[in-house]
């Protein structure tokens, strides 16, 4: 059984180790009850994968391992301060809580601006860097209106 300092440790050795790789410089862990579950490592270069954050990579890896996509009950201990991306998938995983040692300011300083992502989503759509649009609401309001009505179907 690891304490909470232990877990956050071994993410932080998980992110040095992963910059040695030639990965990013981020690690997480995913706990409960101070035994581990699952690790992930930033891999976004080495898979040519943008979503493959360190936590991401942890849900992945751990919902695979347990068969869900209900993680309650456990924590998520990263190396960083979630991006608006992880932090989502942190909460459509349902963790518990998240322990983080350095802040979305500390990787801004090194090149990885997610406040920059943070600022966005307080702004209006059309305010926006990124360009977007609606367009064909009303088809698309149709799978929808089949999800409402369904009733074998598995709710998250
Ligand atoms: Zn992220």
């Amino acid at each position: 059984m690891f304490t909470k300092e232990e877990l956050m440790r071994k993410a932080i050795a998980l992110s040095i180790e992963n910059v040695k790789n030639g990965g990013g410089p981020f690690g997480a862990v995913i706990a409960k009850d101070g035994e581990i579950l699952s690790t992930g490592t930033n891999r976004v270069t080495h898979n040519c994968d943008p979503t493959a954050h360190a936590e991401v990579m942890a849900i992945r890896n751990a919902c695979e391992k347990l068969g869900t996509f209900d993680l309650s009950g456990y924590e998520i201990y990263t190396s960083c301060e979630p991006c608006p991306m992880c932090l989502g998938a942190i909460y459509w995983a349902h963790l518990d809580k998240i322990y983080y040692g350095n802040t979305k300011t500390d990787a801004k300083d090194i090149g990885f601006d997610d406040s920059f992502i943070y600022d966005e989503i307080d702004l209006k759509p059309a305010d926006r860097k990124l360009s977007s649009q609606q367009l064909l609401s009303e088809e698309a309001m149709e799978a929808f209106r089949q999800w409402e009505v369904k009733e074998d179907k598995t709710e998250y």
